[in-house]
């Protein structure tokens, strides 16, 4: 009888999925027995195992689908460089309460002020924490969008950017859309509010510019805004471009390198 269960266990492990724990089954019991283990501890011990495995796959998953154009990370971003933004905002993002509060955080300030690195920091401890993300330029996002709608695929379109729990809308406004590029960014602005799933954005234009960005329709831009502000936090980064000055760092240290 306990044979023929003890061989169950194997292929009821396999049978069900949990092949990690099919793996470790062995291993894990030989333990058990040799540290007297209670069952409960036994199974959670083996379960374990297959829930980390599981959720380390999540995240690979949840990262292929993000289409990052660089992987970065909060603890990269050098604090110092940037002193005028607040250190403890950014453990606050960090904590990516925004989600739950569905909350839309929006970058604004000049090129290679960390706008983007940080938006991408954010997104990938959203995708740890087990949920898709999606990453998209806006003047790219636009783009597909118009695609889809002239090839009758606006709906499958629309949904990849509205069902991801976190979107990153990056370099709003740095290239002008025309009226329905503009019409199709608000219509996807409009639906992640209604099913309250959170936006990081970043852009170099004051929202007072706005209506450039929405294809001079001061009316669409405002009704943007108001859902884009609504439940927000926007970070105005200033100061010197990142890029620019390793540059001149790596210009100066040439420069007292003799040859
Ligand atoms: P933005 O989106 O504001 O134009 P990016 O986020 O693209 O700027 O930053 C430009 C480059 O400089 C990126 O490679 C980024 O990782 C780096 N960078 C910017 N600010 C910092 C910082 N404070 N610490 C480390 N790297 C930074
Ligand atoms: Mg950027």
């Amino acid at each position: 009888m306990s044979v023929a269960y003890e061989a169950r266990a194997a292929s009821g492990l396999e049978g069900l999925g949990l092949t990690v724990a099919r793996e470790q089954l062995d291993s894990v019991a030989q333990r058990a027995a040799a540290e007297a283990w209670s069952y409960s501890h036994f199974l959670g011990f083996l379960l374990e195992g297959e829930l980390h495995a599981r959720h380390e796959r999540t995240v690979k998953l949840n990262l292929q689908f993000a289409r990052l154009p660089y992987l970065k990370r909060l603890e990269d971003f050098d604090r110092q460089a940037q002193p005028g933004l607040d250190p403890r905002l950014l453990d606050e993002l960090a904590t990516t309460r925004f989600l739950d509060e569905a909350r839309n955080i929006v970058f604004l300030g000049p090129p290679g002020t960390g706008k983007t690195h940080i938006a991408i920091a954010l997104a990938v401890l959203v995708a740890e924490r087990g949920h898709r993300i999606y990453f998209a330029h806006a003047i790219d996002l636009a783009r597909r969008l118009t695609q889809a709608l002239a090839e009758n695929r606006l709906r499958r379109e629309m949904n990849n950017l509205t069902r991801p729990r976190l979107l990153v809308l990056d370099e709003v406004g740095y290239l002008a859309l025309d009226t329905t590029q503009a019409s199709l960014l608000f219509q996807v602005l409009c639906e992640r509010y209604e099913r309250r799933q959170p936006v990081v954005l970043t852009s170099n234009k004051a929202f007072a510019d706005w209506a450039h960005v929405f294809a001079g329709d001061a009316v669409m831009a405002s009704a943007a805004l108001d859902r884009l502000l609504h439940r927000s936090t926007v970070v105005h980064i200033r100061g010197d471009s990142y890029r620019l000055k390793e540059k001149r760092q790596a210009g100066a240290e040439a420069a007292l390198t003799p040859g």
